[in-house]
């Protein structure tokens, strides 16, 4: 695991230390509030050398311990405590990161709007919501926008009594280089290379790092939500367009190419509709608009998404049958993913995530069409598409890099 990005020499950190002191803040953001005796089994480090780091870091105010009736947090999947020293009925003290010692803003971009969230330091939002809508898809008016935002959260912050915020994070569909140069983003239609660090550093003071909107979902998933401790997880998300990205121990797979939406042509039903690059069947018809268009030819006049389900929410036969359909093609989907990346959970996000809630029977068929019958189920999650969740993502990915 990398915690040290020298990409960026000029991020701010939380505390500068050793390797492993970074390593035990890790752990502690991750699992706490953990127990000393746990930090150490997970770190493979002596309980003499643990406490040791761990008083310097709560020294330098980056953890606390936690006493009374503590609640361990998720913990490593391969984690089997061990007979440990505590003896029962004995108050358990245990670690957390100092929460609100620290915040963040993150925001999610979009085509014409902008969403932000301020969070504390265990990526809880601390803010109301915040949005704006842009008509002029300019760099210069994008990055009137994040500062917008950027002063609603502040105003948020302050109002709550909570520090100023740390460092920015920004997610945005597409390809980013160096956590701050934006080469594509179909969405926002920039021509060229945008240096959005920079321009949001200008118009905000606040240290800024940029990152592609579905790695943000990943690593927010996998240090403060279902991907916790798990080896490999991945995230599959479905709405306007068909995105992916893999985790492995908590860090999404480098791979160049990844965010040129590479998932979206894979074929999952060769009876499927033809896309835009005209396969037949390819995971384009999870998505908004070819559902639309299928519909439409479904029923013999044009049909919006929402119209399509509104009528699966009323039973009507066509649009049941679609939505089985769609959700059999997303388990089949799954199913690949689950057969040949192995993770250990697939987690379902984006605007239309909801569809393998309201077909999930026929999600579980489509992977056990293409799953070995002695194979152990694949584990997934649906969640519930909120843009906040996005904002909040990229604010997540903010505090791994103030931490590293
Ligand atoms: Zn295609």
């Amino acid at each position: 695991m990398t915690f040290h990005d020298d990409d960026d020499d000029d991020f701010p950190h939380w505390f500068h230390g050793s390797e492993y002191m970074h390593r035990v803040a890790g752990a502690v953001a991750k699992y706490g509030p953990v127990t000393r005796t746990a930090l150490a089994q997970i770190l493979g480090l002596s309980q003499g050398a643990l406490s040791r780091i761990t008083s310097d870091l709560i020294h330098a105010g980056v953890i606390e311990e936690v006493t009374g009736d503590v609640r361990h947090g998720p913990l490593p999947e391969n984690f089997r405590a061990k007979e440990s020293g505590e003896r029962r009925g004995r108050p358990q003290t245990a670690l957390a990161l100092c929460a609100n010692a620290r915040t963040f803003v993150g925001i999610k971009l979009n085509g014409t709007e902008a969403i932000g969230a301020a969070v504390n330091a265990h990526g809880e939002v601390v803010s109301g919501r915040h949005e704006v809508t842009f008509a002029d898809r300019s760099p210069e008016q994008v990055t009137n926008a994040i500062a917008e935002l950027t002063g609603g959260c502040r105003l948020d912050l302050a109002a709550a009594g909570l520090p100023e915020p740390v460092a920015l994070g920004i997610a945005v569909g597409g390809h980013v280089e160096h956590d701050a140069v934006v080469t594509s983003a179909p969405f926002l239609r920039w021509d060229g290379d945008v240096d959005l660090k920079a321009l949001a550093e200008r118009a905000t003071g606040l240290p800024t790092s940029v990152y592609n909107d579905i790695d943000s979902l990943l690593v927010d998933a996998s240090w403060f939500g279902p991907g916790v401790g798990l080896e490999t997880f991945a995230v599959l998300t479905i709405g306007i367009g068909v995105g992916y990205s893999l985790a492995i121990h908590g860090q999404p797979v480098n791979y160049p190419d990844k965010s040129y939406g590479l998932a979206a042509h894979v074929l999952v039903d060769p009876k499927g509709p033809t896309c835009v690059a005209g396969h037949i069947g390819c995971a384009e018809c999870l998505t908004d608009s070819s559902i639309a268009g299928e519909y439409s030819s479904l029923i013999g006049r044009a049909a919006t998404f929402d119209e399509f389900v509104a009528d699966a929410r009323n039973d009507l036969p066509q649009a049941t049958w679609l939505l089985r359909r769609t959700c059999f093609r997303l388990g089949t989907f799954i199913a690949i993913i689950a057969n040949l990346a192995m993770p250990r959970t697939v987690m379902i996000a984006g605007e239309s995530a909801f569809l393998a809630k309201m077909g999930s029977a026929s999600v579980r068929d489509g992977i056990n069409r293409y799953r070995h019958s002695q194979a152990s189920p694949v584990r997934f999650t649906v969640v519930d598409h909120d843009w906040q969740l996005w904002a909040k993502a990229a604010a997540s990915r903010a505090i791994v890099k103030y931490l590293g």
